[in-house]
Order: C-alpha cells, then structure tokens, then sequence
C-alpha cells in the first residue's frame, strides 16, 4: 500500500510536477480554445488531481465521465459532491443501449462472457461519439499504472477518437498523486479506503491486497487489464 507521509523532498518534487502539469494543460487550452474536454471516472485517484489541477486553470473545462450504467454508488456520489466543490456540472457520455437493453439484445450479464465486448458498447463506443465534439481529450492515466501504459506519451495523437490525447499526469507516481490530494484537500472516491484502489463498474471490481498493483482489481476473472479506452 501506498506510504502517504511525506517528506520535504516529496513536496518539493511535487510542486515541480504540478508546473509542468499546469504548463501542458494552459499550452493545450490556449491552442483549443473551447475544444478541451477532461473525462473522469470518479474512481481513481488520479482523475481527482487532474480535475483539480485544470480546473483551477479553466474553471468552465467540461468534465465527463462515461456512464456504464454499472458504477459503484459511491462513485455517483463523489459526482455530486465535486459538482458542489467546483459549482460544475459534470456532463456525461451515455452507452446507446441501457444495461437492460443490453441484456434482451446480447443476453444477461455479457460482462461474464465477453467482457471486451461489453466495454466495447459501454465505454470505448460512448466514448468516442462525445468527443466527437472536441480536439483535445485530457486523461489521468499514468505510465506506472500498467505495463501497457509504460510508453504513454504526456501528448499524442489518438487515432482512435480523432483527437489529441493529453495525459498530463503521465509521469506521476501514486504517492505524487496522494501527496496532491493530501495538500489540496481533493475529494477522493471514499472505496479507496476500504481496498478498492481502481474503481470501475462493480460486477468487474475487487479490492485489492496490499501486495497487488492498483488495478489488479479490475476484471479479476480474465487477464483483460483494459476496458479498451487508453490501450
Ligand atoms: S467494466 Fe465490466 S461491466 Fe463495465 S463496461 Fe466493461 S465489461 Fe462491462
């Protein structure tokens, strides 16, 4: 588990890899006026920071998160209390289908049969209709997180979604990400302190051990580490 005392050392590091997050952040705003958009999952520390950090340079961001229709209550929550914190409404990119229809077109519970399938429709679909919208899509995802994220880029072309991937977190550790949250006093998803490091949809969610990485926690019956979104 994450160490979350700190050291001089860590806050002065801190404070360094916050400028270089503000620069990256105001560069892409100033090029993209009005076609930035930051998504959230309103599960994972990370995405905390970087809702903080750049609102705090462009107080009218839109904020989304991807509405599986599957998400823990407590992740609906903390939805609400940012939106209180930041006097924001965060908007919301919607599957096509809800979980019932779902069910009656491709049978109950595809999560348990074809997971990629399923985050196909409920996440990486949604997706990218929103951004549709936009230039610049802004992440909180970070290279230590998974092997597969170890070469992200902190800007990219995604070719997926037809725009600018920033991730300005990208070179973050866990404990820069706790020692931010810790100093601006950022409401977090209240699970992390009951084992529940990466939060997603609840029937692909575990806790964790103190031994496992953050996100080992995620699709716990499949060697499926992403929902298909990032990577
Ligand atoms: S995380 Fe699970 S329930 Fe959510 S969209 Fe992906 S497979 Fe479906």
């Amino acid at each position: 588990m994450i160490d979350r005392t700190y050291t001089m050392d860590t806050l002065t590091d801190l404070s360094a890899a916050v400028e270089t997050a503000r620069l990256l952040i105001r560069s892409a705003l100033e090029a993209h006026p009005g076609k930035v958009a930051l998504s959230c999952s309103f599960g994972g520390p990370s995405g905390m920071v970087l809702l903080d950090l750049a609102l705090r340079e462009e107080p009218r961001l839109p904020v989304f998160f991807i509405d599986t229709g599957l998400l823990f209550g407590e992740s609906y929550d903390l939805i609400a209390r940012v939106e209180a914190r930041y006097g924001i409404a965060v908007e919301v990119a919607r599957p096509k289908q809800s979980v019932a229809e779902q069910a009656a077109t491709h049978g109950d519970a595809l999560w348990r049969r074809d997971p990629d399938a399923c985050c196909a429709l409920r996440k990486v679909d949604p997706l990218r209709a929103y951004l549709h919208d936009y230039d610049v899509w802004m992440t909180a995802i970070r290279r230590d997180q998974t092997a597969a994220r170890g070469a992200l880029a902190a800007s990219a072309w995604d070719e997926a979604n037809q725009v600018v991937k920033l991730a300005p977190l990208a070179g973050w550790s866990e404990e820069r990400v706790w020692a931010y949250i810790k100093a601006h006093d950022v409401p977090v998803n209240p699970l992390h302190a009951d084992g529940y490091t990466s939060l997603g949809c609840v029937p692909c969610t575990r806790r964790v051990r103190s031994d496992e990485d953050a996100r080992a926690g995620r699709w716990p019956e499949f060697a499926k580490t992403e929902c298909g979104i990032h990577v």
